[in-house]
């Protein structure tokens, strides 16, 4: 029997601790980075990167072409073995795992070029990402099911006679979401590069990231040159510059941080600087 007496304090002692598992969970780490190394014959293109992703954030991976962007997804995602250096996935050491068992154990990717199989409708693409995807592989009446909600979400048309060719950029780039996503990813990276989008579709493209993390609790982890768009919806970004860190952390530091507008933001800086404003209110 619980004395009445005895129950404020047990309320007390139970909130405590609910609060605390809470920010236990909620800071959980979902990929940690450390040390990471790429050379390319005698160049290196990625050096000494380390940088975490917590879970259910949205973090940002941003620096000039040529910056190594591209070759950290590559690295993370399997494409590519590193020469140094450490990759943790839920706190499994991943880094010489083949591309299909990294994305079998959570982590979905997108291509910076989309590579859509041209001949197959759109619905058949996410399928297909659906079936060979995940561990545990659905039925193909699964995979069409599990496409259809994500080509929902995404907004692409879902019925059997919508063809790839139809697509313009924007389309292509969100079928290469939609791919990933069938993967039913834990950390989704997303190199989307809104290159070729005018500046309502690279809005809505980091709307829509948004509403996916909303939805479905993903990571997200997005690659992206043009950090305008990016701004509206990452809780913390890491800059990269010649494949090193150069900064970290919230958007309203890093927009003024003086190395990042010295070699990446510019004349641009106070446009960036604006969107964080408005953003935080
Ligand atoms: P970002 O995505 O930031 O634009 P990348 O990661 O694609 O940059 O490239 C970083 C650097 O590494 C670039 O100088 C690029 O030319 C070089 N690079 C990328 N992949 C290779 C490769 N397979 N072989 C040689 N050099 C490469
Ligand atoms: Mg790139």
């Amino acid at each position: 029997m619980v004395h009445h007496r005895q129950i404020l304090p047990l309320t007390i002692v139970t909130t405590v601790t609910l609060v605390t598992a809470f920010k236990i969970f909620t800071e959980l780490q979902m990929l940690a980075v450390s040390g990471l190394t790429k050379v390319f014959g005698g160049f290196t293109a990625v050096n000494g990167v380390s940088f975490e992703v917590k879970q259910g954030e949205i973090l940002g991976l941003i620096g000039p072409n040529g910056s190594g962007k591209s070759t950290t997804f590559n690295l993370i995602a399997g494409a590519l073995a590193p020469s140094a250096g450490s990759i943790r996935f839920l706190g499994r050491e991943i880094s010489n795992w083949p591309p299909f068992r990294v994305a079998h154990a959570g982590v979905g990717r997108t291509f910076q070029v989309p590579r859509p199989f041209r001949r197959l409708s759109i619905i058949e693409n996410v399928a297909l990402a659906a079936y060979y995807g995940q561990a545990d592989r659905p039925t193909r009446e699964q995979a069409f099911s599990q496409a259809k909600e994500i080509l929902d979400l995404v907004r692409l048309r879902a019925e059997p006679g919508s063809r790839v060719d139809g697509l313009g950029a924007a389309g292509l780039k969100k079928l290469e979401l939609a791919r990933a996503l069938a993967t039913q990813p834990k950390l989704l990276l997303a190199d989307e590069s809104l290159g070729g989008l005018d500046e309502q579709e690279m809005n809505q493209a980091a709307d829509l990231l948004a509403e996916i993390r909303k939805q479905r609790g993903i990571t997200i982890v997005w690659v992206e040159h043009i950090m305008g768009a990016l701004m509206r919806v990452v809780d913390r970004c890491v800059v990269l510059d010649h494949g090193e860190v150069i900064a970290q952390g919230k958007p309203e530091v890093v927009a003024h941080d003086p190395r990042v507008i010295e070699v990446y933001l510019g004349t641009d800086a106070k446009d960036v600087q604006a969107t964080v404003a408005a953003r935080s209110g």
